[in-house]
């Protein structure tokens, strides 16, 4: 009886600290979203702030990877396996980057694209780093690190664009018509 009793306590605890958990995520990225005045998925102006100003406005998982040129661990991303129909914008400014429709399955264990979702909205430098010869892509709007690009992608194009899910913003394809039918009317 007294063993029942503890594992309805410990069953309650658990249930509440997962909820909670859930509400401070939301509550965090509604409130990261609005502490960053330079997010904007309709405005085109380039952004060109200094590492110390986005410090005070990027989440510091963002942070590291768009302006330290970070790498998170492959398979940890929450958009590396998803195959859900919309638009990825940069997290650090809100800059439209990849359809859906440009995405593939990959087993690299990021995101990867065949393509951008236009011709500008991607910057490219070459990455000599790590003793490796590659092509870095960046935020054509922010210049935030978003990953590299690579040749053994599948057709059309025969690229790879494997991307940080952290430096991506997801908004789904009917949210995205929802928005735009509001605003039309
Ligand atoms: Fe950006």
């Amino acid at each position: 009886m007294k063993r029942s009793l503890y594992t309805i306590i410990l069953a309650s605890l658990l249930i509440s600290a997962c909820t909670n958990a859930q509400v401070n995520k939301t509550t965090n990225m509604d409130s990261l979203k609005k502490d960053n005045p330079v997010f904007s998925k309709t405005d085109t102006n380039k952004v060109d702030l200094s590492n110390a100003e986005w410090k005070k406005i990027l989440p510091a998982d963002v942070y590291h990877i768009a302006r330290e040129k970070g790498t998170e661990m492959a398979f940890t991303g929450k958009y590396w396996n998803s195959k859900e129909g919309g638009t990825y914008y940069c997290a650090a400014c809100g800059n439209p980057l990849f359809s859906s429709n440009g995405k593939f399955e990959s087993s690299c264990g990021w995101p990867s694209f065949f393509e951008p979702i236009s011709k500008g909205s991607i910057i490219y430098a070459p990455d000599n780093s790590h003793g490796m010869q590659r092509t870095e892509v960046m935020c054509g709007k922010c210049k935030a690190h978003l990953g590299h690009v690579f040749d053994d992608g599948p057709p059309p194009t025969g690229l790879r664009y494997c991307i940080n899910s952290v430096i991506l913003d997801f908004e789904k394809a009917r949210e995205a018509e929802k928005n735009f039918n509001s605003k039309g009317k």
